[in-house]
Order: structure tokens, then C-alpha cells, then sequence
């Protein structure tokens, strides 16, 4: 690896990602000697720690996450490249003191000195922490480059994102910013790519002659837990469909790109999201379905009379050559009955059967389900024929799983990926200004037509139960249309919600 002095600063250091997600991935790309070498941790947050404190802290709570534990001689060498600065985001004095302490910490080296900024603290600081650090020089790029990584949520609306991409650029040139959605960290969201594009038999028939529908489902078993505060303001579109539903979409979606660089990359999947139809007020309101989960009301910071829907389900197109009429439905939600995620392509039934006589058969069509998690891999259903006399069918899975095919290799964790790109200076896998914002043109009109009080009557807020798969009127979305949801992943081998 390069020999440049490279120094990651974590603003909110302390915070719940640095702690289980962040500083373990950060141990483990240095255990497998991913990082460049010598490469610092610097972590700055309010509380009054000293560095060994803070190196204490992070054991502590971190010990137990990704195998930490059972390598204490490799993380007191980490460890001994992490350092803690004390101050407040609000106060550019506090940024002096960084200043100071990371020009102390480069002195006697070669005289590069590289510096990621990883701004993991609440969103409503994001601004004012990337205008302080300009204010203290901290983004001059004379001796090194300059990345900031910037978390989700990324604005709440099309005009706060574009208000924080105006800030953000007046500090950051768009190449030198990483705003992160971690489900394009996760492996199997990147075999996507691989899969429709280093296979040459599946790009043939990945267009609106042979595919019927896309089924996009993220299911969280969980409840808001102790998040209700911010999930009541947040609610889920913002929550999930804006970013990682949206972004799972434009990956099945986009065409090919000549290359596989960010931008080529990062251009095919803006195209699709501008591609997406921007239905009428009713039409809206009539693809689309909210649910919340009953208890939702007593949880903890939620308002007693919360309309924040903890589900939904729409239906959404692509208005392009290639996948014109062809419906995209997408799910999400709290206290669903399973945690799950995958991706389902259902093919066109066969135009014809060959064998069955009298009255027609529904014919079963070929699926193609990508799972994210659980159950990593890959899994297509097709038609055999029941042993024995006549020609009954029954359907089949031929799966690929990720434990069994690649039993030595463990999949990294999104933040892994995500961290070594970002040091590498590849953006292929984080959003572009442009992308965030369109995301937001899709999601807005729904979120707009949801306020308003008139919707109620044609888009009531249906309760369900937890551990179900949500409220029946998603059903009735696709029935609607003579379809139903698919599972194909994990342990719903059977379809249907
Ligand atoms: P958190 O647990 O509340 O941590 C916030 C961090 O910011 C703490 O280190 C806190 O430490 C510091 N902080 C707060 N106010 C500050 C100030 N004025 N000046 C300096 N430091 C300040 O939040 P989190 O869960 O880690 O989330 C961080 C970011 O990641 C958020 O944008 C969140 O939306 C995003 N995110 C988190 C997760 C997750 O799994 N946690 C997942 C996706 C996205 P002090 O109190 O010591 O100052």
C-alpha cells in the first residue's frame, strides 16, 4: 500500500457508528493489511477524554463486534495510532485545537499528509461541521488530499439536500465528497453488477419482453426500538425507500456502462432515476400504501396522534426502451415478520402450454431472486417434471449460496468496502449530488400528497400487525394488477405474504 500519511478524523468519534460499525471495520482492513500503512484514527467529539480513555472506550464497546476480542495484541497496535480530541462541532475554536493536534501528529513525515473526514454526527450538524472545517484550513489540499464522507441521512427534502450540496461545495469539489448509503457497501448488492454484467445470458432477456415485474423488499423484523424520536420525524420513505429501495432499483434498472469507473457508473444509475414516472396527485396515491405497525404509538418519542407510516409499498415505472410497463414494486417496514432483503424478477409465464388439456392451468413462471441477507446468493425457480405417469410440474430452486460457495472467505462488512474506496479515492459506490437529488424528486410528491389531510379518505394509514408482512392493502396493490408478492430468500421458501 502507499507510504502517504493518511489520517481518518471521525467527527462524533464517540457516537453508536464509530463505536460498532466504523473503528471495527477500520481494525479489521488493518488486521488483513488494507489500510495504508501507518494510517491514523483521529476521533472528536465533546466529552473530555484523553487518548487512552478513548482508546479504553472504544475496547470496551467494541470488543465484542467482528472477532475484536480475540486479537488484543493486533488492536494494541491499532490502537496506538488512535487519538482523541475533545470540542464541539458548533465551536471553530475547536477545530483549531484538530488542526493543531493533526499537524502535530504529521509532523516528521514526508510532508503528505492525506486526511478523510468522516462526519458521523447528527445530520442538522453536517453544515456547520463542514464550515468550520474550512474555517480552520482543514480542507486545503497543499500537502495531501481532502475526502469528506458524509452519512445518511443526507436532507429530509429535495430543498434541504440541495441546501446542504450548496455547503457542502463551497468547502468540498463533488470529487472530494462521499456521501454513503451503506447498502451499496454489502456484497451481494455489488454482485448485482457482476451478475447481470459478467453473464453474458442474462442481458438478453433483462428487458420488458421477458421480465413481467421487479420485486424490491426490505423488511425489518425489528421494531423503532429506542429510535422513536428520530423515526417519527423520519418515517419510512425517508427512512429506507429514498435511499437504499431507490438504489437497489437503479441497480437492476441500469443499462450498461462502456466502463465500470464511478462516473460512468454513477451516470446510468442517475438516468434511470430520471426515467422513473412522475404520476398525477390520485395515480400516486393510488400505487402507493402506508402502514404502521400497532404499538407503534407507545413507543418511546413517538407523538400519540403520529401519522408516520413504519411501511410502505408502491408501485413505480421506468419510462425507457427498455423497461416501459414493466411494474416495480417495492416494500419496507418495521416488525415485519422476518428480516429480510431481496430482489425478485418475475418472468413472463410461457405463451403457451404445451401440458395440460381442458381447462387452462396457470402456468408458473420463472423467478430470479437476488438475496442481500439472509441467506446471501442467488436462487432460480423453473418447472420440472414430477416423476411418474403424465406431466405434472412442480417448481425447483437451483441456488447459489454465499457460505457454501465461498466457505473460506467471509463477506465483509459494507463498512469495510466502504471505507477502503473512499481512501482509494473510488466514488464508484457512494452518491452522487445529482443522484440524491433526484431520489428526492421521486419520494417528495408522495411524501407532499401523504401530509395533506384530503389524503386520508384515498390513502388511509392501514394498521398491521407486527410479525405480519404488513398491512393487506399492499396485497391488493398487486392484486390489482393479477400479481403477488414472491419470496424466494431465506427461510420463506413458500410465496406469498
Ligand atoms: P450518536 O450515537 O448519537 O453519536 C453522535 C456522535 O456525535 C457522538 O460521538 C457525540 O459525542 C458526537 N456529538 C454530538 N454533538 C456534538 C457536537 N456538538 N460536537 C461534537 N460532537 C458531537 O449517533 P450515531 O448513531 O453514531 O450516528 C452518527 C451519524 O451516522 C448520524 O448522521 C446517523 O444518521 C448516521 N447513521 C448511523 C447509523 C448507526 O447504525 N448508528 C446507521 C446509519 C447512519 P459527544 O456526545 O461526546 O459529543
Amino acid at each position: 500500500m502507499t507510504e502517504e500519511s493518511t489520517t481518518v478524523v471521525i467527527l462524533g468519534g464517540t457516537g453508536d457508528l464509530a463505536l460498532r460499525k466504523l473503528v471495527p471495520a477500520l481494525f479489521t482492513l488493518a488486521c488483513k493489511g488494507h489500510l495504508p500503512q501507518g494510517l491514523r484514527v483521529v476521533a472528536f467529539a465533546r466529552r473530555d477524554y484523553s487518548d487512552d480513555r478513548y482508546r479504553e472506550y472504544m475496547w470496551n464497546g467494541a470488543r465484542e463486534i467482528g472477532g475484536l476480542a480475540a486479537r488484543r495484541d493486533e488492536w494494541e497496535m491499532f490502537a496506538g495510532n488512535m487519538y482523541y480530541v475533545s470540542g464541539d462541532i458548533d465551536d471553530p475554536h475547536s477545530f483549531d485545537r484538530l488542526k493543531h493536534r493533526l499537524d502535530g501528529l504529521d509532523k516528521g513525515e514526508d510532508g503528505t499528509s492525506n486526511r478523510l473526514y468522516y462526519l458521523s454526527v447528527a445530520p442538522r450538524l453536517f453544515e456547520t461541521a463542514v464550515k468550520n472545517i474550512a474555517a480552520a484550513g482543514l480542507a486545503n489540499e497543499d500537502n495531501g488530499w481532502r475526502r469528506a464522507v458524509i452519512e445518511k441521512p443526507f436532507g429530509h427534502d429535495l430543498e434541504s439536500a440541495q441546501k446542504l450540496n450548496r455547503a457542502v461545495q463551497e468547502v468540498f469539489d463533488e470529487h472530494q465528497v462521499y456521501r454513503i448509503d451503506h447498502y451499496l457497501g454489502k456484497e451481494t448488492v455489488q454482485n448485482l453488477l457482476v451478475f447481470r454484467f459478467a453473464n453474458a445470458i442474462f442481458e438478453p432477456i433483462w428487458n420488458r419482453n421477458y421480465i413481467d415485474n421487479v420485486q424490491i423488499t426490505v423488511a425489518e423484523s425489528v421494531s423503532v426500538g429506542d429510535r422513536g424520536g428520530y423515526y417519527d420525524q423520519s418515517g419510512v420513505v425517508r427512512d429506507m425507500v429514498q435511499n437504499h429501495l431507490l438504489q437497489l432499483l437503479t441497480l437492476v434498472a441500469m443499462e450498461p456502462p462502456n466502463v465500470a469507473d464511478s462516473e460512468s457508473l454513477r451516470n446510468k444509475k442517475v438516468e434511470v432515476m430520471q426515467a422513473i414516472r412522475r404520476p398525477d396527485r390520485g395515480e400516486l396515491l393510488r400505487s402507493a400504501v402506508r402502514g404502521q405497525y400497532e404499538g407503534y404509538l407507545g413507543e418511546d418519542g413517538v407523538g400519540e396522534d403520529s401519522m408516520t407510516p413504519t411501511y410502505a409499498a408502491m408501485r413505480l415505472f421506468v419510462d425507457n426502451w427498455r423497461w416501459r410497463d414493466v411494474p416495480f414494486y417495492l416494500r419496507t417496514g418495521k416488525a415485519m415478520a422476518d428480516k429480510v432483503s431481496e430482489i425478485v424478477i418475475q418472468f413472463q409465464k410461457p405463451p403457451h402450454s404445451l401440458f395440460q388439456r381442458g381447462p387452462t392451468v396457470d402456468m408458473s413462471s420463472n423467478v430470479l431472486g437476488i438475496c442481500l441477507q439472509p441467506d446471501e446468493g442467488v436462487h432460480m425457480k423453473f418447472q420440472v417434471k414430477v416423476p411418474g405417469q403424465g406431466m405434472e410440474m412442480e417448481t425447483m430452486d437451483m441456488a447459489f449460496h454465499y457460505d457454501s460457495g465461498f466457505q473460506e472467505e467471509s463477506i465483509p462488512e459494507a463498512y469495510e468496502r466502504l471505507l477502503q474506496d473512499a481512501l482509494a479515492g473510488d466514488a464508484s459506490l457512494f452518491i452522487r449530488k445529482d443522484h440524491i437529488e433526484e431520489a428526492w424528486k421521486i419520494v417528495d410528491p408522495l411524501l407532499e400528497a401523504w401530509s395533506d389531510e384530503r389524503s386520508t379518505a384515498d390513502a388511509p394509514l392501514h394498521a398491521y400487525r407486527p410479525g405480519s408482512w404488513g398491512p393487506t392493502a399492499a396485497d391488493d396493490l398487486l392484486s390489482r394488477d393479477g400479481r403477488t408478492w414472491q419470496h424466494v430468500c431465506g427461510s420463506h421458501e413458500a410465496n406469498g405474504a
